[in-house]
């Protein structure tokens, strides 16, 4: 570690300096744990000297093991009661940290970064599945994206056809990337606990890409397609189709949903193109 960065007091220490408390209505739950920051930062396997995007750096914990593991930081925070915390991370960090106070909904983090980037956040779960939605279908996406959920929406990112959790976002992000669980963390790890335990999800795009125009249909189609699960595809579809855009699709009308592979919807999604 450097040395700065090692004569920070410990995070617990920081909160109490500053006289912050978790606000609810900011998602706040801390990892004020720096062995389980830098396991997260291991995990996401990230070059030294990249630059990452950090959601929601709060008190700093996963920001101070990005800082120790030598990567550029770009930190976006919303709520402004940290911003002089974030300061001596960033005085300490001798240039490697940058803070901005902006609502991250609002953000295009590929301008931010300005350019090749990678996202490594513990999100705030309010906002957590359209930020990673607007992260899958952006124009210029990251690199690689190490994100913290809830365990049961990293479930459902993660799911495979057939699985309970199996629906749209499987779909949407295993089009665009591989999908992981690389941790799991109790409620217990964070302060103060959420009612739920959470997941680390990694994901990296894949190597071919469908074109933005592909994407939109995807959605398109799986929005109608998992809206009513139970149905079969020749009436969830209707309005997009039904039968005849299964046909086309070389899909069974009569299947439904959740029984339909990511292929299968990228089939359907041409076909709507089409
Ligand atoms: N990264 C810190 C950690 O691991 O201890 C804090 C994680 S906490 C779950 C979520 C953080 O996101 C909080 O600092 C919160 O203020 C911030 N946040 C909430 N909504 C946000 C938004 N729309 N844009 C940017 N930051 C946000």
């Amino acid at each position: 570690m450097t040395g700065a960065l090692a004569d920070l007091p410990p995070l617990r220490e920081s909160l109490e300096a500053h006289g912050l408390l978790a606000r609810k209505s900011f998602g706040q739950h801390f990892l004020l744990d720096l062995n389980i920051t830098r396991k997260i930062v291991r995990l996401g396997t990230l070059p030294e000297g990249a630059t990452v995007i950090e959601v929601g750096p709060g008190p700093g914990g996963l920001t101070r093991a990005l800082l120790e593991a030598g990567l550029k930081v770009i930190a976006v925070e919303k709520d402004a009661r940290f911003l002089p915390l974030l300061g001596e991370l960033a005085e300490a960090s001798e240039g490697r940290l940058t803070v901005v106070e902006a609502d991250a909904t609002r953000v295009d983090e590929a301008k931010l970064a300005g350019g090749a980037h990678h996202i490594v956040s513990n999100l705030p779960y309010n906002v957590g599945t359209p930020l990673l939605i607007g992260w899958l279908t952006a124009a210029e996406p990251p690199l690689s994206m190490t994100l913290m959920f809830q365990k049961e929406v990293a479930e459902r990112i993660v799911a495979d056809v057939g699985d309970d959790a199996y629906g749209r976002l499987a779909v949407v992000a295993q089009a665009v990337c591989s999908a992981r669980i690389v941790m799991d963390l109790p409620a217990r790890a964070f302060t103060p606990p959420p009612k739920v335990a959470s997941a680390v999800v990694r994901l990296e795009p894949l190597p071919v890409r469908p074109e933005p125009a592909l994407l939109k249909a995807l959605e398109r189609v799986t929005a109608a397609a998992f809206g009513q699960r139970r149905k079969m595809l020749r009436s969830s579809l209707k309005a997009l189709g039904g039968g005849a855009l299964c046909e086309a699709a070389g899909i069974d009308p009569d299947a439904r949903a959740e029984t339909i592979d990511v292929a299968g919807f990228l089939e359907l999604a041409r076909a709507l193109r089409a």
